[in-house]
């Protein structure tokens, strides 16, 4: 079925699913051996206090997000239980995004883009918007 054509086209798909781990380099090996995913090249991002990892299988992508440093959000998310961490959207303008969000009345962690992983831009949605679920918008970096 295809989708209705009134929607106001904020989120264009998904972009990822997040998935947190206590070592990527321990995890990797389900992913890239047993389900035979793609993998790309580890980055940290110190802003956010993660290590990420991008599998790929075909046009979806699984992130493995790992705690990088003494207070990394993710370690208190593992202790937690760990599971599925974020949904990421892909977005055509993330300001543009923040902006009609905002003015839809939902509650931003981040107001403001800023820097993500391979030269994205991305802000994420504060999960007490989204039912409990924290939710990632993504702009690819131009050509990419
Ligand atoms: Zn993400």
């Amino acid at each position: 079925m295809k989708p209705p054509e009134s929607l106001s086209g904020i989120v264009r798909g998904l972009h990822h699913v997040a998935i947190a781990v206590r070592s990527i380099d321990e995890a990797r090996a389900f992913w890239e051996c047993t389900l035979g995913m793609r993998a790309g090249e580890p980055e940290v991002i110190p802003d956010q206090g993660v290590r990420v990892l991008l599998l790929f299988a075909g046009e979806q992508r699984i992130e493995l997000v790992e705690p990088a440093g003494e207070n990394s959000p993710v370690t208190r998310f593992l202790e937690r239980g760990g599971g599925v961490h974020h949904l990421a959207w892909s977005v055509d303008d993330v300001a543009d995004a923040i902006r009609r969000l905002v003015a839809c009345d939902v509650r931003m962690i981040d107001r403001e883009p800023r820097p993500g992983a391979h030269g994205t831009t991305i802000a994420f949605l504060h999960p007490k918007a989204t039912g409990g679920v924290l939710m990632e918008l993504v702009e690819d970096q131009a050509g990419a």
